[in-house]
């Protein structure tokens, strides 16, 4: 007997069927004799949803507003499980995130867990009953309701298995695990049996978005391992596991693109000891989190900085440069919010030379101008124009013979 965490997306619990069938599988899990702590995401787009009405009415929502309003989506779904659970005669409670114990920082909209205080929890799953928790949600240090970003509800369900110690954390989605590219660009896309920690967390990292990067970060941290797998199907699908150092790695194993970002140039940036630091700490101040950087070589003592942000983010990163550009020295900002990224990602890279040359050689070959790009030890990232990104996408995939 194991306790096992499983997770439902929005498409999982999209309409009554869809629940139905999810506590359908609930209970043929219990009744095999493991112990079961669900965690479940708003019905279908219904956050989208919410989002639009707060847009609707205000013109910049307070941010503790926007968590109370986006936390009741999760409600609606963890309810109707534990009644559709009840149905089947299987004993349920559903549990917000604060009566689950998540404990988060103050950050509204994208808070950060600090601790888990499982104790009702585990309390509910002594007495044999599965506790169905609302996902992406916790409670802040100062009693505020707070949500965890866009995907959250994957943290939640890892977070929980870490602190109740859970056999494996199971990410129940609308497709049948992680794939060697977005199944929906790529058709002939392939389902990886196994997917190492590092590489999950590099094409979590780069749009890969069947896992929220968190969520994959603390998976590696606290050792639980993940298995995404479908709701639709319920086959096996993917292990995200610790590296299996004896086994052959591939190359290549995947391809990602994420065209949720943008570019900022600074031109003009006097080349001295201290600028780089002023700008991006200006930057960090507003809790902007800045992605590639790429700095040209000084000409006549000044050089262009660019640097990638979450579109969301343009504003805002605009004019944290422009409120320095008066006191540094800058000759201007500018921006283009149509980029998109494209990567490649695999474990195997790192001791075989050639797989940046095939890439810009694949990229050369479409006519598709490279604007920026970055690598670590096991992905190579090219920043192109969004227009050109799926069929970028398609021909790399080819091109490392990734297709099924
Ligand atoms: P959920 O609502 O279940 O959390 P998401 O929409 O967050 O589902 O994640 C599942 C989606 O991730 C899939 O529908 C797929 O289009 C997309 N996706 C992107 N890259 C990949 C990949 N490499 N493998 C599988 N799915 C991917
Ligand atoms: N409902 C939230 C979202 O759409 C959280 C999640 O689905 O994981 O982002
Ligand atoms: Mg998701």
């Amino acid at each position: 007997m194991a306790l096992i965490v499983q997770k439902f997306g929005g498409t999982s619990v999209g309409d009554a069927d869809r629940i139905r069938a999810v506590a359908d599988h609930i209970a043929r899990t219990r009744r095999q004799g493991d112990d079961v702590v669900a965690v479940v995401s708003a019905m279908g787009k219904s956050t989208d949803e919410l989002l639009r009405l707060a847009d609707a009415v205000s013109s910049d929502p307070p941010p503790r507003e926007m968590d109370m309003l986006l936390t009741s989506g999760e409600r609606i779904s963890m309810s109707l499980l534990c009644m559709a659970l009840a149905d089947l005669g299987i004993k349920a409670a559903s549990f917000t995130g604060s009566q689950a114990g998540i404990i988060t920082d103050t950050d509204h909209t994208r808070a950060k867990i600090l601790e888990i205080r499982p104790d009702r929890l585990a309390a509910a799953i002594a007495d044999g009953v599965v506790p169905v928790v609302a996902g992406f949600q916790g409670v802040s240090t100062e009693k505020d309701i707070t949500t965890l970003g866009r995907g959250g509800s994957d943290v939640t369900a890892v977070a929980l298995g870490a602190a109740l110690d859970a056999a494996v954390c199971e990410i129940y989605t609308d497709v049948t695990g992680v794939f060697s590219a977005d199944p929906r660009v790529v058709p002939d896309a392939r389902r990886l049996t196994r997917v190492s920690f590092d590489e999950m967390l590099e094409m979590a990292a780069t749009g890969g978005r069947v896992l929220m990067l968190r969520s994959v970060e603390f998976a590696r941290n606290h050792h639980v391992p993940l298995h995404v797998r479908s709701s639709f199907t319920w086959e096996p699908g993917t292990w995200v596991v610790e590296e299996d150092q004896s086994m052959e790695q591939a190359i290549v194993s995947a391809v990602t693109h994420d065209a949720t970002e943008a570019k900022v140039t600074v031109a003009g940036v006097p080349d001295r000891p201290g600028i780089a630091a002023h700008l991006f700490r200006a930057l960090a101040d507003r809790s902007i989190n800045v992605d590639m950087i790429v700095q040209n070589t000084s000409a006549n003592g000044t050089t262009d900085i660019s640097f990638t942000v979450p579109r969301v983010d343009l504003d805002d990163a605009v004019a944290a440069a422009e409120s320095l550009s008066g006191e540094m020295g800058f000759a201007g900002v500018s921006s283009d919010s149509s980029i998109a990224r494209v990567s490649l990602v695999g474990a195997g890279m790192k001791s075989y030379p050639g797989v940046t040359a095939t890439m810009f050689e694949t990229l050369a070959e479409l006519g598709i101008n490279i604007e920026m790009i970055s690598t670590s030890s096991i992905r190579i990232s090219c920043v192109v124009d969004e227009s050109v990104v799926e069929e970028a996408l398609r021909a790399l995939h080819a091109a490392f013979g990734l297709g099924g």
